[in-house]
């Protein structure tokens, strides 16, 4: 969406299609009749100074919001504090808030999937899961995880791509009886003994579920290991680590499942830089510069100016 709106603003033309019910991608929260719930990216930093400003910018807009509960870790079977100087935000009042303020005035078709790309002396053709063909168009630019963008390429494009680039993350939330009185809003879990990551607090964020619920991610490693599981196998598995890192009898009194594919960048996989891959055809994405929402931000805005000044 940064790179639909750079273009705009450089004067193209600009079609974005997306096959989600509404923006944000691995950014989006879901609705809940307590609040959004934020099932992917659970905040984000900015260290560039072109983020910096696109960030306090959202944050006069009113759909930033500084994150400033407490960090902790678990690490060698003890929760403690974690403190940092680190400056986190998150979208209010839901992650996908200033994406969706990005999309404001843009040409953004959701709901439409598309299937497959050919490239001819015309410009690119766009087909989608209803037969449909679109274009032509002078370029295209695919913010889509590597092995679904190969899907939909011609073979001796797709063969160059990093289909491994990404690994996947099962994501569980659990909402809670009775509050556990851990006041940490995130913690970051560092033992090798466990499956997990990271648990953040949601009813630490404003616009968030009401209600003590904790949303845990588990590590690249076990999310590929069980991938197929069903949701009993996550929740199960979810309540035990929960009560562990709490050390907490954990009551619920709902839990929801959610497994991206496509999540965070394997170390193992080289990631490409933001580049041009034939005629007119570009990828972009946090994968191509390393797993954060400001690098996906940055992925699109470079890409708009080099797509625009060459
Ligand atoms: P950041 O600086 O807050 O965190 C980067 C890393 O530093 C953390 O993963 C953690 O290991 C460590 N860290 C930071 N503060 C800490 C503290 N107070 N105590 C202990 N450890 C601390 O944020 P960032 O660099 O903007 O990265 C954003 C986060 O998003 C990263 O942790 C990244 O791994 C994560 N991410 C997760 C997924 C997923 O699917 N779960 C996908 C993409 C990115």
């Amino acid at each position: 969406m940064a790179c639909a709106k750079r273009l705009t603003e450089l004067g193209m033309v600009v079609e974005v299609f997306d096959k989600a019910r509404g923006p944000g991608g691995r950014m989006t929260s879901k609705r809940t009749t307590h609040g959004y719930l934020d099932l992917g990216a659970q905040y984000f930093t900015a260290r560039e100074p072109r983020f910096i400003k696109q960030v306090q910018h959202w944050q006069q807009q009113g759909v930033v919001a500084p994150w400033l509960a407490p960090v902790w870790q678990y690490q060698q079977g003890k929760l403690q504090p974690s403190p940092d100087s680190q400056y986190r935000f998150i979208g209010v009042p839901a992650m996908h808030s200033p994406v969706k303020q990005l999309a404001m005035g843009l040409n953004v078709q959701y709901q439409w999937q598309l299937t497959k790309l050919q490239y001819d002396a015309a410009g690119w053709w766009l087909t989608d899961s209803q037969a449909r063909q679109l274009g032509p168009f002078s370029a295209v630019v695919l913010s889509i995880p590597p092995a679904q963008a190969a899907a939909m390429l011609p073979a001796e494009l797709a063969a160059s791509l990093p289909t491994a680039s990404l690994t996947p993350c099962w994501a569980v939330n659990i909402e809670l009886v009775a509050p556990s009185g851990v006041p940490a809003g995130g913690i970051f879990v560092k033992d090798p003994a466990l499956p997990v990551s990271w648990l953040s607090r949601q009813n630490s964020k404003p616009g968030r579920m009401h209600s003590e619920s904790w949303l845990v991610h588990f590590t690249p490693a076990f999310s590929q290991q069980h991938l197929e599981q069903d949701d009993s196998f996550w929740q199960q598995s979810a309540v035990t680590c929960l009560a562990q890192i709490l050390s907490a009898d954990i009551s619920s009194k709902s839990i929801l499942c959610h497994r991206w594919r496509y999540a965070q960048i394997n170390p193992a996989s080289q990631a490409t830089a933001t580049q041009a891959l034939s005629q007119g055809l570009w990828l972009a994405g946090d994968w191509t510069k390393g797993g954060r929402v400001e690098n996906a931000w940055l992925s699109g805005i470079d890409i708009a100016e080099q797509l625009t000044y060459g």
